[in-house]
């Protein structure tokens, strides 16, 4: 999913794997992917009308089809045929090689399917696997509006709503437009840990996690909306944010500033749909950058004696 992303096939994929979720070794049969994997796909158009940056071809064609007459036969013959040409081979393609684990092997020609390997089990079984379903929504999300308000994806605007937790941005009618939550669009560059004390966070039902602004949202007042940018928001458990001996509206240590500056580094080098938006707000270069946060930590901490950092609560990582 870091790739060029000229269709959203990648998202579709990995969505429909990690919902049917095959052990290692099992052959997923093309006409049993079929089904999973357009229907995501159609469930996208409905929101989204443009989900290729080509032109539409014959699968495109008969996902707007299955929305109108909701014929799953006629779907899963034409996906089949004609939805996995692009996207079994270029799955693990990231620029122009491959990435370095591969979680299927194509057996399209001797088996018409692919063959799961113990790389996706590992993914599948470790503690963020209940995480991934909605990280690859959010970008997901994040992509499609782009590509349907007429940018490139990377040049994606947005703005976060902090009592929703979500990230919107505005159509060309400038009527608001939520794209996802902010938790789902975060989690994957802290490596699924809080921010602070790298506890591991949970995004569904039991989830612990806390959209916190590094530099306190009541600092608006004199820095401006800057603070609501992407750059300035982590994720954070629910004790390191507002329990005892909590973070409230206290300002880090300086080790801490430059963890932040590590992870949004870590944006910048995955080419995520938001990079341009973070070049925007904090610099070109990553000198530009590190010195971006520096600055404004010297506005705003004027007493380092109270700075606030926590107990690590499992091994840092990052
Ligand atoms: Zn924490």
């Amino acid at each position: 999913m870091y790739g060029r992303n000229t269709a959203s096939y990648k998202f579709a994929l990995a969505t429909a794997l990690l919902e049917l979720n095959p052990k290692s070794g099992q052959l997923v049969k093309l006409e049993d992917l079929a089904p999973v994997f357009a229907r995501h796909i159609a469930r996208h158009l409905k929101d989204a009308p443009k989900q290729i940056t080509t032109r539409d071809g014959k699968f495109m064609q008969a996902c707007l089809s299955y929305n109108q007459d909701q014929d799953l036969k006629k779907l899963v013959d034409v996906t089949v045929n004609h939805g996995f040409a692009n996207v079994i081979d270029a799955f693990h393609v990231v620029g122009a090689s491959p990435v370095m684990h591969s979680f299927y092997q194509d057996e399209r020609k001797s088996n018409n399917g692919i063959r799961i390997t113990d790389e996706f089990s590992l993914l599948a079984q470790g503690f963020q696997a209940s995480n991934l379903m909605q990280e690859v929504e959010a970008r997901w999300r994040l992509v499609e509006t782009a590509w349907n308000l007429g940018v490139s994806a990377n040049l994606l605007n947005v703005q976060h709503d902090h009592a929703a937790g979500e990230i919107f941005t505005f159509d060309q009618g400038m009527r608001r437009k939520n794209v996802t939550s902010s938790r789902s669009a975060l989690n994957g560059y802290q490596k699924g840990r809080c921010f602070y004390c790298f506890t591991e966070l949970l995004l569904g039902e039991e989830m612990n996690v806390d959209v916190d602004h590094f530099f306190p949202h009541m600092l608006k007042t004199q820095l401006g909306s800057v603070v609501d940018g992407i750059w300035n928001l982590v994720l954070s458990c629910k004790d390191c944010n507002r329990g005892a001996d909590g973070k409230f509206e206290r300002i880090p240590t300086v080790k801490l500033l430059q963890r932040l500056h590590t992870r949004n580094e870590f944006y910048i080098g995955s080419h995520h749909p938001l990079l341009e938006t973070l070049i925007n707000q904090t610099g070109r270069s990553e000198s530009d950058r590190s010195k971006f946060l520096g600055e404004i930590y010297q506005r705003v901490q004027l007493n380092p004696a109270t700075a606030w950092e926590p107990e690590l609560r499992a091994e840092s990582i990052f």
